[in-house]
């Protein structure tokens, strides 16, 4: 498979003596869609700002389409979009300007950046506000001026950092299908996120660093399966008069119409549930104790030391 960025013993350390990159490596394929996950500081935001020239690495290499980061500049530049945890743009401009100017760095004809500034803004619903300061949006709304920013030069390698960072659940959804379609079409996509439902949903790839190493770096779906879930929730009808025994689950009782069901290993939820029947464990409602990849990623985080991953930077 064709590699989209390659990432060979990256390391960054800021000139007060901050360790925020310890030897990094890492590959996203053409057409990925990566998830980068990572408590606050754990060096996401070094990591995209590096790829795309805001900060300079102190060892390492960067490769993106084939092309050497740092020797063939221009090109990689060409090639990656960026959309910045902080909000950069001049707050002054309105929203057609920014994206019109930005495809004036990369360049572009005026006629072209023109149209391309319309369709973009008209698909992330922005063209009614183009003629606004762009001071006047709301968040949601500058982040996706800052994506349609990122795409004006139509790279083939789109960043995000946090790009849904405090945006109300139904902009993030319609960002979410945005991007997918993105994906679809072929672009390859790195996103930093605390939201990690939204990794599990949209990305195929997952990376979780932590104090600026790779902790583990799979497909999605690889690492799920090995999480499957364990433990769930059930909430009761009715009280029950001792906490139940069947066999293949283990009851903890959380409160007289809550349970938590550990499912044992080599036993299904749905046999389970015909026996919750016959016991007369009248259920209203099952729910997951965790999102997947939260527990994956809480093991991953909090355990780090203990599975022998050097924590030390
Ligand atoms: P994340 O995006 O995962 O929250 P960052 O990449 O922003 O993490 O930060 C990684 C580490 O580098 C943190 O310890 C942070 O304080 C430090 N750091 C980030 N930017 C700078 C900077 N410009 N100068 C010095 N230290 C920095
Ligand atoms: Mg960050």
């Amino acid at each position: 498979m064709e590699s989209a960025l390659c990432i060979q013993n990256l390391c960054k350390q800021y000139k007060n003596g901050t360790v925020a990159l310890n030897d990094v490596s890492m590959n996203v394929n053409v057409g990925d869609f990566f998830a980068l996950l990572g408590p606050n500081g754990a060096g996401k935001s070094t990591l995209i700002n590096t790829i795309a020239f805001l900060s300079k690495q102190t060892a390492g290499c960067i490769n993106v389409y084939g092309f050497d980061q740092e020797r063939q500049k221009n090109k990689v530049k060409s090639l990656i979009g960026l959309v910045p945890q902080e909000f950069n743009f001049n707050i002054l401009e309105n929203p057609f300007e920014i994206v019109v100017n930005q495809a004036r760095f990369y360049g572009i004809r005026k006629s072209v950046a023109k149209k391309r500034a319309e369709a973009l803004l008209k698909e992330l619903d922005l063209w009614g506000k183009r003629s606004v300061m762009a001071m006047s949006l709301s968040g949601g709304m500058k982040r996706r001026l800052m994506i349609a920013r990122a795409l004006v030069h139509q790279p083939t390698l789109l960043l995000l950092d946090e790009p849904t960072a405090g945006v109300d659940i139904e902009i993030r959804k319609s960002m979410w299908n945005f991007l997918r379609e993105k994906n679809l079409e072929g672009m390859t996509i790195i996103l930093t996120t605390h939201y990690l439902e939204e990794a599990e949903t949209l990305c195929n790839k997952v990376a979780i660093i932590n104090k600026g190493k790779i902790l583990v770096c799979d497909e999605m779906q690889k690492l799920l399966i090995n999480h499957q879930d364990k433990k769930l929730i059930i909430d009761l009808q009715m009280p029950l008069p001792i906490s139940p025994e069947i066999e293949g689950c283990r009851f903890n009782f959380i409160s007289d119409l809550v349970y938590e069901v550990e499912i044992l290993q080599g036993y299904e939820l749905g046999a389970l549930l015909a026996q919750f029947d016959r016991h007369k464990i009248n259920i209203k409602a099952v729910r997951n104790l965790n999102n997947r990849l939260e527990t994956l990623f809480l093991e991953h985080v909090t355990k780090g030391k203990e599975y022998g991953y050097a924590t030390d930077v």
